[in-house]
């Protein structure tokens, strides 16, 4: 297997962090219905503005919530809706989303979609603030 690259372990560092982080955060209970590892198969990390179209969200604990995997399902298939649920419930943590996205795409668009390595330092370190 190949060695992972610096950027590779920095930002499983990261993702590993931010799952803990969120799990903290929403009481290891899925947001949308309540759900438990007691009573649901598995409870997720899951992502609001997908993976793939945001790679600098992606480790940010403002663009997750956990979810029980029916509701992972339907946060998928329904994004919509199921952004307007979670709008309702979390405002201030939307709002602040809505503006990391600006300000992601504007950096995005500036460097050409390319996310240095010091970006990676950075989120972890921003990551570890929220730790302690
Ligand atoms: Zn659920």
């Amino acid at each position: 297997m190949a060695k992972k690259t610096r950027r590779q372990l920095l930002r499983t560092e990261c993702e590993h962090l931010c799952r803990d982080i969120v799990f903290e955060r929403d009481g290891h209970r899925c947001v949308r219905c309540g759900a438990t590892t007691r009573t649901a198969a598995k409870l997720d990390w899951s992502h609001l503005i997908r993976r793939s179209r945001c790679t600098r969200l992606i480790c940010d604990p403002d663009n997750s919530v956990v979810h029980c995997r029916d509701c992972h399902y339907f946060h998928g298939a329904n994004e919509g809706m199921s952004m307007l649920q979670i709008a309702v419930l979390r405002p201030a943590q939307c709002l602040r989303l809505v503006e990391k996205y600006d300000q992601s795409v504007r950096e995005s668009n500036k460097n050409s979609g390319y996310v240095p390595i010091s970006f990676w330092e950075e989120q972890l370190e921003r990551l570890k603030d929220l730790t302690t």
